[in-house]
């Protein structure tokens, strides 16, 4: 049995369909990509399994348990924590702040402690930086501190949104290292990427959404070697 399974889901805004029939899912410490244009859904697919955005129908079951009725709060309970697209860490809030409410499901003040010190170990950066406010980071350290934030709250599965967006080369192999060592260690990931080439490079499997639908699927290799990814998404048309 998956970690997640998504099964014909359909969301959208008003008039707008953004994800029409999409199933897929994401093993135990899997790490699965979604690739796809501007507009193609993919920030729509991780909105509505983290609960943010509503499904309009299918379904979506996480641990064999259904997620449907679920708010936000209760689904990262459940062990899903999403970091979102933009970074959106607290600005004003400093770093050890913005990591302890990464931990904001757990009440054991020592564990939130000791996974913030783990988080540190990933992130060297930010444990030198715990009493700097969020909004002075650099971009990739607040990228990173959007990551390390979702660590804190243990979670089994993570949702990232372009978390390669905006940063230079260098940061970019560090924090596609760092989501490496997550499935490494167990946890599940689902990676939605404009950087199609690195994040197939990745990933065990992905799939490849074209407004609201999954047009492909294969292992990481199988999709970059497909001539139609080739042509739309790895500029080598
Ligand atoms: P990008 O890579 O540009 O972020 P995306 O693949 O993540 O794109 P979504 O942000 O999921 O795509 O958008 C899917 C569709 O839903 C688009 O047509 C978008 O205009 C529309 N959409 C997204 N958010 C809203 C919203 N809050 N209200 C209305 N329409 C929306």
């Amino acid at each position: 049995m998956a970690l997640l399974e998504v099964t014909d889901l359909e969301a959208g805004y008003g008039p707008i369909r953004a994800l029409d029939r999409v199933s897929i899912s994401v093993g135990e410490g899997e790490l699965v990509a979604i690739i796809g244009a501007n507009g193609a859904g993919k920030s729509t697919l991780l909105m509505s399994i983290s609960g943010v955005v509503p499904p309009r129908a299918g379904t979506i079951t996480f641990a064999g348990r259904s997620l449907a009725g679920l708010a936000p709060h209760e689904i990262v309970r459940c062990g899903i924590c999403q970091a979102p697209e933009g970074r959106r860490i607290f600005p004003r809030l400093t770093v050890r702040e913005n990591l302890e409410l990464g931990g904001f499901t757990h009440r054991d003040r020592t564990q939130v402690r000791h996974d913030i010190a783990e988080a540190c170990g990933l992130f060297p950066v930010l444990g030198e930086r715990l009493g700097q406010l969020g909004g002075t980071l650099s971009g990739g350290e607040q990228q990173m501190l959007a990551i390390a934030r979702a660590l804190v709250g243990r979670p089994r599965l993570v949702l990232l949104d372009e978390p390669s967006l905006g940063l230079a080369p260098l940061i970019v192999a560090k924090v596609f290292e760092v989501i490496t060592a997550l499935s490494a260690r167990g946890i599940g990931v689902l990676l939605v990427e404009q950087n199609a080439r690195a994040a197939l490079a990745l990933a065990s499997r992905g799939y490849v959404l074209e407004t609201g639908r999954i047009t492909l699927t294969g292992t990481g290799p199988e999709l970059a070697a497909d001539r139609r990814v080739r042509d739309a998404y790895l500029g080598e048309g």
